[in-house]
């Protein structure tokens, strides 16, 4: 059995940030990471950038990005699904995040180009997540935290709403007994038992884009001991990626950006949603449910040669074909449907000024569903097309804390040296929809206030 003042559950953005701050704080610190050392990080390892609030130009960021934008952004995406005082926290403690970074060794790149609206609102990680990671890891090191690697955390003891001991099933494979827990663990996607709780057998159709260790097992041992769930435990947020990808792991590589350029129809060959509803970087997160819900979780984009530059492009090449009926014959979709959903969305297509940066006037009339921008007629050879799945990035279900990052209880009030940061808390904030960059803000933010916290509460 060993003791420790803080133990940190997890080993990505909102863990490290926690293990920095309590170690700054005079702490000792131990980090148990389920992942081996090799893949550490979680999902926090496939990012490439965090959204801030700020105002005037820096080396990373341009104009400003206000509290009221930031938090209207929010609410347009959540449609009021957040506690406003968290909300308003996570948004004001985003400013000072590029420099905090600093000083835990990240460094930052220009503004990525090619991206749609991003230069204003989202700072980007030199190097990526990976390089982020890298950073952190080597900074509280040299603090002194200890990281250990295969160390599955499987059991949390509460003795009575206090903290009391931890169980590591992995290289460990011991008892912890710490005076403060943070637990940083993410969400529970990698499970696809438990989201066929919710799914059915739909959630092996799923494709998982981050690490496969998210397995939520922490997590559940907070709602088994008596934390106040928060999130609808179904939604998740999820992009349309590549069929062709792995179930797990496929990160930021497999994701397709093409859908607003085109139309997507499902396995009857027929177009089920709005692809110019919004600007990408808004709606993208949508589309993983969207599929999901699809028959056999499967859509097809499908794209004119005129448009193949306006995206990023994918890992995969896409189908290259003369015809639509030939793109049809590739999928095992009906000819004749294909080639008449296509004809009627050209039909309704009004012309107008194509314009990627704005919503612009290229929309459709009389078609079901419509498509709001970006329309055009898919009518220049070669076509070409990718098979889509929901691409699971994280979900939604996770426990309840305060302003403090305390977890807090079914029964009221806050269990005593529990705190929690990141996904595993995000619910609270984000009740659905997502913001490109957001779930970084969310982890350093409230990594930073639980790694303080929990020093403080350890240290008395
Ligand atoms: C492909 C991809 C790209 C993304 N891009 C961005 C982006 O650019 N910007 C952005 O803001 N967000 C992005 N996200 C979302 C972002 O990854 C998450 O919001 C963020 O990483 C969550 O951080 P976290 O620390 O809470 O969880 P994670 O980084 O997932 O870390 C969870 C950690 O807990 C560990 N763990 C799990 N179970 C246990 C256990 N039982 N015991 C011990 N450890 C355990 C895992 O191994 C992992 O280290 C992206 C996600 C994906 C998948």
């Amino acid at each position: 059995m060993r003791e420790v003042d803080v133990l940190i559950v997890g080993g990505g953005n909102a863990a490290l940030c926690a293990a920095i701050e309590a170690r700054r704080a005079g702490a000792s610190v131990l980090l148990l990471e389920a992942a081996p050392q090799d893949f550490r990080g979680g999902n926090s390892r496939h990012t490439r950038n965090v959204r801030q609030m700020h105002i005037g130009n820096d080396n990373f960021l341009v104009d400003d990005y206000t509290e009221e934008e930031f938090y209207k952004d929010l609410l347009g995406v959540t449609g009021g699904e957040t506690d406003e005082t968290l909300a308003r926290l996570t948004i004001r403690s985003s400013e000072d995040l590029g420099t905090w970074m600093k000083t835990a060794g990240v460094r930052w790149q220009p503004p990525l180009r090619g991206t749609l609206q991003l230069s204003r609102t989202n700072a980007f990680f030199l190097g990526g997540g990976k390089a982020l990671l890298n950073a952190y890891y080597r900074t509280a090191e040299k603090l002194g935290v200890v990281c250990e690697y295969d160390s599955p955390v499987e059991e949390i003891e509460l003795d009575g709403d206090r903290i009391a001991s931890v169980y590591s099933h992995g290289e460990t494979g011991e008892e912890v007994r710490s005076k403060a827990i943070v637990v940083a663990s993410g969400g529970f996607e990698a499970n696809l038992d438990w989201m066929a709780e919710y799914w059915g057998e739909a959630a092996h159709n799923f494709a998982i884009r981050g690490t496969p260790y998210n397995l939520g097992r922490p997590l559940r041992c907070l709602l088994d001991a008596g934390a106040r769930a928060i999130g609808n435990p179904k939604e998740f947020h999820a992009v349309a990626v590549d069929a062709r990808g792995p179930q797990f792991d496929g990160g930021i590589v497999t994701r397709l950006d093409s859908v607003p350029l085109g139309i997507v129809v499902n396995k009857f060959g027929q177009r089920f949603y709005d692809e110019g509803e919004d600007f990408w970087p808004k709606r993208y997160a949508t589309w993983g449910g969207l599929i999901a819900r699809q028959p056999d979780q499967i859509a097809y984009s499908i794209v004119d040669a005129k448009v193949m530059d306006e995206f990023i492009p994918s890992l995969y090449p896409p189908i290259r074909a003369d015809s639509i009926r030939e793109i049809a014959g590739v999928f095992g979709l009906e000819p004749e449907v294909l080639e008449t959903t296509v004809s009627e969305f050209n039909e309704a297509v009004v012309e107008g000024d194509f314009d990627l940066t704005k919503l612009d006037d290229c929309g459709t009339k009389d078609i079901t569903p419509p498509k709001s921008h970006w329309a055009q007629k898919i009518e220049t050879a070669p076509f070409f097309a990718y098979p889509l799945r929901p691409g699971i990035t994280f979900t939604y279900r996770g426990v309840a804390v305060d302003e403090q990052a305390r977890v807090q209880a079914e029964a009221g009030g806050a269990l005593t040296g529990v705190f929690a940061a990141g996904e595993v808390m995000a619910g609270s904030i984000l009740g659905r929809g997502y913001l490109a960059g957001f779930g970084m803000t969310i982890g350093a933010v409230f990594g930073r206030i639980a790694g303080r916290e929990a020093a403080k509460h350890a240290l008395g």
